[in-house]
């Protein structure tokens, strides 16, 4: 599933290549994503010129100066590529087609069909029920430690699952925050008020992680015009993400697994001991 760095990447390689190109025409075929894409889409967005791509959460907001806003999410199994239209032959669950002037065509496809297509207008961006619930961006200012200990010091649940939800702060899925708190040396039941003197190491660890993967996605961007489907993603090297039953890259401890609000967490006993790890001194 596309997380943060997916979804920044795949922002970072539209606005280099579609940032400015007017739109000529747009080909929606099929309309029944999660949420069906208004039928007034394609006809909205054609003649628009593209001014901004931005993201929020793991959301993409195509700005264009109709003065609306192309609102997408990846969902499951969603990519959104941009390839030359000399020689493009659509695939089956390519379902959003949009021609660019400049010959090329941005192509959003989902075999799965979880991704959102929507288009709203930029005045009601702060109040659309998609985004407006949605915590601080961890990579910007306001997902301060001085916030994240206000946050956990009034949460009783496991810190790993508190850290993914998108109202304490937004785009920390599941593989990182497993990731996170391994790096952090944190158990990831710990329950989130004992943690609260730790979160300048847990923003830290957060960032730390999301940047590296953001880094190693942009490896990829050089060949994202024409690249297909799979094109705009990165392997990670995960250090606990998956692992379980393998030793440890630090210690060699077994990597350990339970579930946590169902989703699977990953951590070494001995790098995240419950109560965390003892100081140096
Ligand atoms: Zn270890």
């Amino acid at each position: 599933m596309p997380e943060l760095p997916e979804v920044e990447t795949t922002r970072r390689g539209l606005l280099g290549a579609v940032m400015g190109q007017k739109i000529m025409a747009v080909t929606v075929r099929r309309y029944d994503l999660r949420q069906p894409i208004p039928q007034t889409f394609a006809k909205t967005l054609a003649g628009a010129i593209i001014t901004n791509v931005r993201r929020r959460a793991k959301y993409l907001l195509i700005d264009v100066d109709s003065g609306h806003i192309l609102l997408s999410h990846l969902g499951m199994s969603g990519s959104f590529t941009v390839r030359k239209r000399a020689g493009y032959e659509p695939k089956t669950h390519d379902h959003v087609i949009i021609e660019l002037k400049n010959k090329t065509l941005m192509v959003f496809h989902d075999p799965r069909r979880f991704g959102v297509m929507d288009m709203i207008k930029n005045t009601d961006e702060a109040t659309h029920p998609l985004l407006s619930h949605l915590g601080p961006e961890p990579l910007e200012k306001d997902f301060s430690p001085r916030y994240l200990a206000a946050q956990l010091a009034r949460r009783k649940g496991p810190i790993k699952p508190v850290l993914m939800d998108q109202q304490l702060v937004v785009g920390v899925g599941n593989i990182y925050a497993s990731e996170a708190l391994h790096l952090c040396g944190l158990h990831p039941s710990a329950p989130a008020h004992t943690l609260a003197t730790k979160a300048p190491e847990i923003v830290n660890a957060i960032r730390t992680i999301l940047k590296a993967a953001i880094a190693s996605g942009g490896s990829t961007l050089r060949d994202y015009v024409g690249a297909t489907n799979e094109g705009g993603y990165f392997q990670h090297e995960f250090k606990v993400y998956a692992r379980d039953s393998e030793p440890c890259f630090s210690c060699t401890t077994i990597i350990e697994t339970c579930t946590h609000a169902g989703r699977s967490t990953y951590w070494c006993p001995n790098c995240q001991p419950i109560g965390g790890k003892a100081q140096k001194t």
